[in-house]
C-alpha cells in the first residue's frame, strides 16, 4: 500500500489492525508496521483460544515491538452458552463471534472513526466475511490493493522468522479450540495434541433432555463418536485420500492442512475477526 494511491487518513481517525492469531493478519501486521503510523494492534480473546495462538502473538509482539492489546469479553463462553440454552454456536448463528471478539472490538472502538487493516489476499477477493458493520469502521484491504497473494505472505512470514503458527501442523486456521468451523480431520488433531481441549470441548455437548435434540460442534455426530478409534481411521484415510486427488490435481505433495481446507466452502464465509 502506497501512500499516493491509497492516503492514510489524517487527523483524528484511529488506525486499528484486528489480529486473529493466524498467517494473514500477522503477515499485515509485518507488512504494515513501518507504513501506518500509530497503528494499533489488537487481538479479540475468546478466553478459548489455543496456547499456541498465544505464544505466536508474543513472538508477533517481540518482532513488532509494540505490544498487542488483549481485548476480552465481559462474561467467559459458558455464560453465554448458558444463555443460549445450551444451544452451541453455529456458522449460521455465529453468537460466539458477536459476544466474544465483534462486542469486545465495538467496545474498544467506541464512535471513534477507524480504519480497519484486513489481511483479506489478491488471490482470494471474493472471501466474504463476518464483520464489523458499524458505520464509523471503514475497512481498508491493504493485500488486495498491493496484489499480494499467498505467496508473498508466506515470503514475508519467512523474511520475518516468524515462520507459521505451530497450530498449522493440524488446523487449517486460527481460532478457538472448539471452532465450528473446524473439519473433522482438525478435530482429531485436536484430539492428539489437546486431548483436555477436546474433551472440554466434548462435555460441552449435550442432548436435550425435554425435545430429545442434540447439540453437537458437528452436525449429525458427536465428538464421542468421533473420538472412537475405528472413526478415527475412517477420517484420516478419507484425508488420505483427498491429499491424493490434490495431488493429481497437481498440488504438492508436502501440501499441508493449511492448504487442503482452504477451498472449502464454509471457509468462505468464515469469521474474519477470527480467521484471518
Ligand atoms: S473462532 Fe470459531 S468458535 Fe471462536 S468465536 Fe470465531 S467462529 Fe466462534
Amino acid at each position: 500500500m502506497s501512500d499516493d494511491h491509497n492516503p492514510v487518513p489524517e487527523n483524528g481517525v484511529r488506525h486499528i489492525l484486528s489480529l486473529s492469531g493466524g498467517k494473514d493478519s500477522t503477515a499485515l501486521a509485518m507488512y504494515l508496521r513501518d507504513r501506518v503510523l500509530n497503528l494499533e494492534y489488537v487481538f479479540c480473546d475468546t478466553g478459548e483460544e489455543l496456547q499456541e495462538t498465544y505464544d505466536y502473538l508474543e513472538k508477533l509482539e517481540a518482532h513488532l515491538g509494540k505490544p498487542i492489546q488483549r481485548l476480552n469479553p465481559e462474561r467467559p463462553f459458558k455464560h453465554y452458552l448458558d444463555i443460549y440454552r445450551g444451544v452451541l454456536p453455529d456458522p449460521r448463528t455465529r453468537w460466539c463471534t458477536r459476544m466474544l471478539k465483534l462486542k469486545p472490538f465495538e467496545q474498544y472502538v467506541g464512535d471513534d472513526s477507524v480504519r480497519l487493516y484486513v489481511g483479506i489476499r489478491a488471490d482470494e477477493p471474493r472471501r466474504k466475511g463476518y464483520i464489523s458493520k458499524k458505520s464509523n469502521i471503514e475497512t481498508s484491504f491493504p493485500f488486495i490493493e498491493d496484489d499480494l497473494r499467498y505467496k508473498d505472505i508466506m515470503r514475508i512470514l519467512m523474511n520475518n522468522g516468524l515462520g507459521l503458527p505451530n497450530y498449522y501442523k493440524w488446523r487449517s486456521r486460527s481460532g478457538c479450540y472448539f471452532c465450528f468451523f473446524q473439519q473433522r480431520r482438525e478435530w482429531v488433531g485436536l484430539l492428539e495434541n489437546h486431548k483436555t481441549l477436546f474433551e472440554k470441548a466434548s462435555a460441552f455437548e449435550k442432548v436435550d433432555p425435554e425435545t430429545g435434540e442434540s447439540f453437537t460442534w458437528i452436525q449429525g455426530e458427536s465428538l464421542q463418536q468421533l473420538a472412537a478409534p475405528q472413526r478415527i481411521a475412517e477420517i484420516k484415510k478419507d484425508y488420505q485420500e483427498k491429499m491424493v486427488r490434490m495431488k493429481q490435481n497437481g498440488v504438492k505433495s508436502n501440501t499441508s492442512l493449511i492448504n487442503v481446507f482452504t477451498d472449502e466452502d464454509n471457509s468462505q464465509g468464515s469469521c474474519l475477526i477470527c480467521h484471518l
